[in-house]
């Protein structure tokens, strides 16, 4: 088990200060699996990721997570708890990736405090259901309407080639966003569609295998294009179902006007938002004690929690 230090954690919020979206989440992923090369966590499914982030959320901040979000239909404010470690377990692979996971463990302020997992209050209740994981190394297959599919879920690399991609055809904007329904057919509205269009060709042609229509193999690159929207969905619910963290949804029901609203939850975010607070949160913590006491910056983050705000408290006696 390796639990990140304040230093380290540190560290890791800087370099994430000048990353976005992919590049952000992988440096989250390095930090929940320090020891794993990047290659590894690379080309790991976006939901064995999203229980390595869950895990490392977990032995950061504790098992509850407190999610905030308006209604859809009457904009009445909502809140509600998940469970960090439910979904941290619900998504591992039974393979997991070379090098030490993230164990249970308060490395930040505050992992102890919040311990205890709270039920999800009646009224949510979570629509990702995990499926029956694939068998590592070995394709999925689809068969609907005399297509036949062999195909890989997305891995972190895949989105983020598939997200470049976007990005060339809408001329540099960026739009590209979850793994879950990323072979489906929705596309975005206006001149965002045929980026969207253009990130799911190549997300298709990284994951997919090989095809055959009516039992007669085509090219992988040409026959991506040429999928009707029933085979695409189809490749949408094997994947998610093979791979239930890479779209974490779930419905909630208003309390003041009864309708269901629909969240996606992306833990790399949700987590670096945190990790946002908590460092800023520190680094005052580090002046307030330097100027008080003239201790070093490895000074003071080698005290614990505890001990940390023992003393802040009996600075603000004094
Ligand atoms: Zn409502």
């Amino acid at each position: 088990m390796t639990v990140t230090g304040p230093a380290e954690l540190l560290a890791t919020w800087e370099a994430g200060l000048a990353r976005r979206g992919p590049a952000r989440a992988h440096l989250l992923h390095r930090a929940a699996r320090p020891r794993a090369a990047d290659e590894v966590l690379s080309a790991l499914p976006v939901g064995a990721r999203a229980a390595d982030l869950f895990a490392l959320r977990r032995a950061l901040f504790g098992e509850r997570m407190e999610i905030r979000l308006e209604c859809a239909a009457c904009d009445e404010a909502m809140e509600f708890d998940l469970d960090a470690g439910d979904f941290a377990e619900r998504f591992a692979r039974e393979t997991a990736a070379d090098g030490d996971a993230v164990g249970r463990g308060d490395a930040a302020d505050g992992g102890g405090a919040r311990d205890a997992g709270e039920p999800v209050p009646p009224g949510s209740r979570a629509l990702a259901q995990p499926g029956e994981p694939g068998k590592p190394g070995e394709p999925l297959r689809v068969v609907v309407d005399g297509w036949e599919i062999a195909f890989r879920p997305p891995t972190a690399a895949d989105l983020a080639a598939a997200a470049h991609a976007g990005r060339r055809a809408a001329g540099g904007e960026g739009f590209f966003g979850g793994g879950g329904d990323a072979f489906g057919a929705d596309g975005a509205g206006g001149g965002g569609a045929t980026a969207a269009e253009e990130a799911r060709f190549a997300l298709l042609r990284r994951c997919v295998v090989t095809v055959r229509q009516d039992g007669v193999p085509r090219d992988v690159g040409t026959a991506v294009r040429a999928l009707p929207d029933r085979v695409r969905q189809a490749l949408s619910e094997a994947a998610a179902t093979a791979d239930p963290g890479a779209d974490v949804t779930f419905g909630v029901n208003c309390p003041a006007c009864g309708e269901a609203t629909r969240a996606e939850l992306d833990i790399a975010t949700y987590l670096w938002t945190e990790l946002d607070a908590w460092a800023r949160d520190l680094l005052l913590d580090v002046h307030l004690l330097a100027s008080a006491y003239g201790w070093t910056e490895p000074e003071i983050l080698a005290l614990s929690p505890l001990r940390r705000r023992y003393y802040l408290e009996l600075c603000a006696d004094a």
